[in-house]
This record gives structure tokens, sequence and C-alpha cells, in this order.
């Protein structure tokens, strides 16, 4: 088997920057970002405050790429590229 990328969780982890969400994904998202925040909950219940930390940063993570994907979307609605118009060239 061939590796694809050199990372070996072929960057999925939420919080890997070089992760890039299908905005199909989006309600999956808001599910991990709740998921997370029950599980920091937890965590910091049962005193295990590394975890919690840890939890955390995946947090911030996921909520930043929500954002992102919202920013992108809406930005997408509103604004147009302008490409240009080609140009023939005499050569
Ligand atoms: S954060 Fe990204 S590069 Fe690092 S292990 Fe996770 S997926 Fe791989």
């Amino acid at each position: 088997m061939t590796d694809t990328t050199p990372c070996k969780h072929e960057h999925a982890c939420v919080r890997c920057p070089m992760l890039r969400i299908d905005p199909g994904q989006r309600q999956r998202l808001i599910e991990i970002t709740h998921s997370l925040t029950d599980r920091i909950k937890e965590a910091k219940s049962n005193g295990w405050l590394g975890e919690a930390e840890g939890l955390q940063v995946s947090l911030q993570a996921a909520s930043k790429k929500l954002t992102a994907m919202d920013q992108a979307r809406s930005r997408s609605k509103t604004q147009i590229t302008d490409l240009g118009l080609p140009q023939i060239r005499q050569f």
C-alpha cells in the first residue's frame, strides 16, 4: 500500500490545518462540535484536565473551520470574481 500523504492520518484530524471540509458535511461538523463540548464537560467533571485541554484545542479548530466555511459560503454568494477577458495574440 502506498501513502498518498506524508501524514498517516491523511490530514483528516479536525485540528489539522490541511483539512478542507466539504461544505456538504457542515451538519456533521456541528455534531462534532457538540460531541467535543460534551466530552470536555465529562473530562472536567472527572478531573481529566489534560484530556479537557486537548479536546478544547480540537473544539476551537472545529469552530474555526465552521466559521471559515460559513464565511466562504457568504462570500461566494455576494462576490463575483473577475477573470478578465482572454486576449488573442498574433505571433
Ligand atoms: S494534524 Fe494533520 S498532519 Fe498532524 S497528524 Fe493530524 S492529520 Fe496528520
